[in-house]
Order: structure tokens, then sequence, then C-alpha cells
């Protein structure tokens, strides 16, 4: 972070914006408005290089073939490793977390080179595709309420003994390991299987990223009361009976 502003990075919002993830960035962005700050947000394009020098990188969900090309393209790039080894945070969702592995298999069966980011590798589910709402309770260490989100994916993720579960499923499969963990992160990067998207639903997250970004403990407080009456139709839809 540079004064008072916040560099806000977008990451191939052509191939892994599949599921409305845009609205992480809406979220992010207008958090930090809200608390004073002054955000520069740049939407790379695939055939763009990867800006090394953001404070916050937000990377989507996509369908099997465009998430084959966005790793190989990120890979060959190679800006969102250096990013995150000056200090950078990275939040990502669904395609995007399965990236940032060590690999995951792709849409032509095999296994491919993820960007090591996160100590998760991701194999093809042989039952049903996961799909439908998530309740999960976040790593307590990241002190948030209890996160709704919506999941698709076909992929299960394995952690790594570096990588920690992001949250615990109440409802929903999470990384489909069947141990109920959901998402994985370490010090500054971030994945999980919640669309939604995520940070429309959970705005706290956003503020999570925001005060690591800032290095600071708290953030002045924003008027959430719409958020915590849609949350908590959120949940109660979710969990009434079918
Ligand atoms: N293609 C991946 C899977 O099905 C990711 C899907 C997604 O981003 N929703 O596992």
């Amino acid at each position: 972070m540079s004064d008072n502003s916040l560099r806000l990075v977008w990451v191939y919002p052509d191939l892994l914006s599949t599921y409305g993830d845009q609205g992480n960035a809406l979220v992010v962005e207008r958090r930090a408005r809200q608390r004073g700050l002054d955000v520069h947000r740049v939407d790379v394009r695939s055939d763009q290089p990867i800006p090394t020098s953001g404070d916050i990188y937000l990377i989507g969900g996509g369908e099997d073939r465009p998430q084959r090309l966005a790793a190989e393209r990120l890979l060959r790039d190679g800006g969102l490793e250096r990013a995150v080894s000056n200090g950078a945070i990275v939040f990502s969702v669904c395609a995007g977390y399965q990236i940032l592995g060590k690999a995951f298999v792709n849409d032509v069966g095999q296994r491919q080179e993820g960007l090591g980011l996160l100590d998760v590798e991701t194999v093809r589910g042989e039952g049903d595709r996961c799909v439908g709402d998530v309740l999960a309770d976040i790593d307590p260490r990241l002190g948030l309420p209890q996160l709704t989100g919506f999941e698709n994916h076909q992929g299960i993720t394995h952690l790594g003994p570096t990588a920690r579960p992001f949250a615990r499923t109440v409802m929903g499969r999470g990384n489909g390991t069947g141990d109920g963990t959901e998402g994985a992160y370490n010090d500054t990067v971030f994945g999980t299987y919640m669309h939604g998207p995520v940070m429309a639903r959970n705005p706290l997250i956003a503020d999570l990223l925001l005060k690591l970004a800032l290095d600071v403990n708290a953030l002045p407080p924003v008027d959430d009361r719409w958020y915590e009456a849609l949350r908590a139709e959120r949940i109660a839809t979710a969990t009434q009976p079918a």
C-alpha cells in the first residue's frame, strides 16, 4: 500500500468470470472507498501482463477450458507469483483456487501444473458434481461469522501440510474430500469454492483482505444492516427443509 491508495487487480475477467465473480471486485472497491481509500482497479485480460505492484488480486471461477488457458498464461507470465513474493494478497474462487494450487486435472483429463501458491492439489471427482448452497464456519483465526455461498465444481481438492482450511462446511461439499474442509489459505493467499459472488454475500471477507493490505487489526465500521438482513435470509433459505 502506498499512502491512501489501494491497487486492486482483477485477473483475467475474459476467462474467469463465468459465475458473477466480478461482484467480489465491486465489493472490495466499495468497502475500501467507504473507508476513505483511493482505489485503483485494473482488470487484466489474459493477453496482458499481470502487474506485480498490486495490493489485492482477485481471480474468479470458470469452465474447464478457460481454466486450462488461464493456468497456462499465468504460469508463463509469472507476475502473480512475483506479486505474492512482494507481499500481495490474493483471493481466488473455484477454478481460480484450483489454478493457484500445485496441480489440477484439466478439461482434456491431464494433470496440469498450477502456480503452487497454495499447497493443494485438485483431482477430478468421480461422483456427482458438487452443486448447491454452502454454509461454512470460517477458520476462527480469521474471525468472521458463518459464511454463505454457492458451489458448482467437479474438482476435489486435497490440502497439503502447509495449507490451512479456509472454513469447515456446515452444509455443502466444500473441497469435496469428505473431511468437511472448504477452501484453503496460507498467509496472504486464499482459495474457496464459494461463488455467490462470495463477497457480496460475505462482505466481511473483503474487510479481511483490506485489513491485511493495510496491515491493521480493525477498520472503521460501515452500515451493514442491509447485508445482515440478506445474510439472515440466505441462511434461513439454505437451511429450510426441501
Ligand atoms: N472447472 C472446475 C471444476 O469443475 C471449476 C469450476 C468453477 O470454477 N465453478 O471443478
